[in-house]
């Protein structure tokens, strides 16, 4: 066997950027050569808190030297009080947790099915999800996953998902067909393009949810932990949940999903139900800890809010400016930037800047700062992208 440059020894998942990022702090990371990057992905919603956030690394360093893991046949202090500050400041009453976005939304369609069969309603077994969302790549999860391209070569799929258009309020009246037990839904569709959900819409989808006794499970994997200016999307949407599903900014980067119920639905996980061998071990609830309190004690929210409304604002005036943009959306951190042309040739453009953006979608760039990043970074960030707009400004406008 042969290992060339050229060639990996990693299965080929991923096109990567031709980048060797080897070290990060804050709103920056480092390449093997020493370059910097703004770093505008934050690990794709991921290091809310920056890289490498001081208050993590502390209480990690401190866990690293008491205990890494020891399975959840025994109780867990950090796990118990990472679920006592989820709850405390949720609308939800009862924590799982596991590793990942995709165990966690897989954690939820199990509780929905098997809450249905514990109300006497063994015939509800579908749940609803929308065009464009994304719950996850594995078997269960790619399913509710209402996107072709996910599907493409992966039949037979998971049964029991049905998809409604998004923001539709038409469809809303076909969410109860009498074997509907749950709807699942992102508040921001973020790998779909970043499109809010309106609130009129979600209000009416809530009250339809409520009357039929139908689970009202968010997917807020991108949308929590502080990502949208709230420490959850739903409380700027005026409605409760019964179900909520995090991950990605819980652990600040260290792997940890959770997913959240109200007591009465989380009944229906008893001993023997399910389970995680990883899910919540002490090393990755000591990351997550930190960050909910980090994020709670400090005016990261606050940040969050005052910073993405003039971001917004100021990308909008650059949109009036150039016929390159063709639409800017979002919920404070989680910014979509819908462009004319192919989104590939803008990210490499950021790049060779030292900005690390994402795409969501052919044609959509996504900006995920961290809920920390400063004005001043704001600023450069929105400099270096006017000069990239007149550089390539479109010759017809
Ligand atoms: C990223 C994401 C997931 C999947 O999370 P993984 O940790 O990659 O499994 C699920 N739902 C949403 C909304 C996401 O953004």
């Amino acid at each position: 066997m042969s290992n060339t440059t050229t060639q990996s020894a990693l299965m080929s998942t991923y096109n990567r950027f031709p980048i060797k990022l080897v070290k990060g702090k804050g709103s920056y990371v480092w390449d093997e050569n020493g370059k910097k990057y703004l770093d505008y992905t934050s690990g794709i919603a991921t290091c809310n808190l920056g890289h490498v956030p001081d208050s993590v690394q502390v209480k990690l360093k401190e866990q690293i030297d008491l205990l890494w893991h020891c399975s959840n046949l025994y109780e867990i202090p950090n796990q118990e009080n990472l679920a006592k500050i989820l709850t405390e400041n949720s609308c939800l009453d009862n924590v799982f947790f596991c590793n990942s976005g995709a165990e966690a939304n897989e954690a939820a369609i199990k509780l929905a099915k098997k809450y249905a069969k514990d109300q006497g309603k063994p015939n509800r077994t579908e749940i609803v999800t929308f065009k464009h969302s994304f719950h996850g790549r594995t078997g269960t999860t790619m399913a509710a996953t209402a996107q072709e391209k996910i599907h493409q070569g992966f039949t037979p799929l998971t049964s029991g998902f049905r998809y409604l258009p998004y923001n539709d309020f038409a469809a809303l009246e076909a969410i109860n067909n009498g074997n509907t037990t749950a709807v699942l839904l992102e508040l921001v569709q973020g790998e779909g393009g970043v499109h809010p959900a309106y609130i009129d819409w979600v209000k009416q989808l809530e009250s339809i949810c409520k009357e039929n006794d139908i689970l009202l499970m968010l997917d807020e994997v991108q949308t929590g932990i502080g990502r949208t200016g709230t420490l959850f999307a739903y409380q700027q949407y005026g409605i409760e949940a019964d179900v909520i599903t995090l991950a990605k900014g819980l652990g600040s980067g260290v792997a940890l999903g959770a997913m959240l119920a109200k007591e009465a639905v989380a009944y229906s996980f008893q001993p023997g139900t399910h389970g995680s061998t990883f899910g919540g071990n002490p090393l990755a609830t000591s990351a997550g800890l930190a960050t909910m309190e980090t994020i709670l004690q400090e005016d990261i929210l606050a940040n969050v809010v005052e910073n993405s409304e003039w971001l917004l604002e100021e990308l909008k005036r650059l949109k009036q400016a150039f016929g390159n943009i063709v639409d800017v959306r979002g919920l404070g951190f989680l910014i979509g930037i819908e462009m004319m042309d192919d989104v590939g040739t803008w990210i490499s453009r950021f790049r060779e800047k030292g900005i690390l953006v994402l795409s969501a979608g052919a044609k959509t760039l996504r900006i995920l700062p961290p809920l920390t990043t400063t004005k001043e970074e704001l600023e450069y960030f929105m400099n270096v992208f006017q000069e990239l707009l007149s550089d390539f400004k479109e010759d017809n406008v």
